[in-house]
C-alpha cells in the first residue's frame, strides 16, 4: 500500500478539527462568498435603457422589445449562465448587477423565473423614427456637461427635460419636406443632416 504523504495527512488532520467544508444548506441558511455570481437583476433607476446587455449576452437570456412607445427589457433567469458579461459591459456599471440569488429552484412554470423593466422611448419629431430610451438620452447629456449644447437635439431634451423649454405636438408631416423652423426639434441623425442641407 501507498504511504500518504504528510501535506495529506496535515490536511486529513485539520479536516476533522475544522469539520466539513460543505454547508448543511437547504437545511441551513447559505451565505455565498463575496463576489459571488448569482442570479442577474435589473436596477431600474441606474438603467437607460441602451440595449448593451441585450447585445453581449452569449446565452440570450435577455431579451429586448419595443412597443407602445417603450422598449422593454427582460432577463430570463432560466437561460442566464451567470456569467456576468451583462454587469461587465453595462453603460452606467450599476443597470444591471449580478445578485448572491442563487436558489432559483421552483415549482412553478420556468417562464416566471424574469424580471421585467421599461423605458419610454423618444422619436424624432419629423420622421417618427425611435432615437433613444429617455433615460439614455438625459444620460449622454448629463455626461457631456456643457457640450450637450453643440447638438441641436439634445440641447432640447435637456432643456425640455428641466421644464425649460414645452413639448410641442407636432402633426405628421410629409417625407423630405424640411423647414427652417424644422432646426429646433428633437431629430433623428438622419432628419438632422436632411434639415441642414435643405433649410
Ligand atoms: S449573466 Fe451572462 S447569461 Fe446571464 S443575463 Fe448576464 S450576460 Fe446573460
Ligand atoms: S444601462 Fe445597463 S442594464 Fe440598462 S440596458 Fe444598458 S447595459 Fe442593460
Amino acid at each position: 500500500m501507498k504511504k500518504p504523504k504528510l501535506r495529506e495527512l496535515k490536511e486529513a488532520i485539520a479536516a476533522l478539527i475544522k469539520g466539513p467544508y460543505t454547508s448543511k444548506f437547504p437545511f441551513q441558511p447559505h451565505k455565498p462568498f463575496e463576489r459571488f455570481r448569482g442570479r442577474p437583476e435589473f436596477h431600474e433607476e441606474d438603467c437607460t435603457g441602451c440595449g448593451a446587455c441585450f447585445q453581449v449576452c452569449p446565452a440570450k437570456a435577455i431579451e429586448m422589445v419595443e412597443q407602445d412607445g417603450k422598449r422593454v427589457l427582460t432577463v430570463h433567469w432560466d437561460m442566464c449562465i451567470f456569467c456576468g458579461q451583462c454587469q461587465a459591459n453595462c453603460l452606467t456599471a450599476k443597470g444591471i448587477m449580478l445578485s448572491n440569488e442563487f436558489d432559483l429552484a421552483t415549482t412553478g412554470k420556468r417562464e416566471d423565473l424574469k424580471q421585467t423593466i421599461e423605458k419610454e422611448l423618444i422619436r424624432c419629431e419629423c420622421c417618427g423614427e425611435v432615437i433613444a430610451p429617455r433615460d439614455q438620452i438625459l444620460w449622454v447629456a448629463k455626461k457631456l456637461g456643457p457640450l450637450c449644447f453643440s447638438n441641436p437635439s439634445l440641447m432640447l431634451f435637456y432643456l425640455r427635460n428641466l421644464g425649460l423649454s414645452p413639448k410641442e405636438d407636432f402633426p405628421p408631416r410629409k417625407e423630405n419636406e424640411f423647414k427652417r423652423a424644422d432646426r429646433i426639434k428633437i431629430l433623428c441623425p438622419r432628419c438632422r443632416r436632411q434639415v441642414i442641407l435643405e433649410s
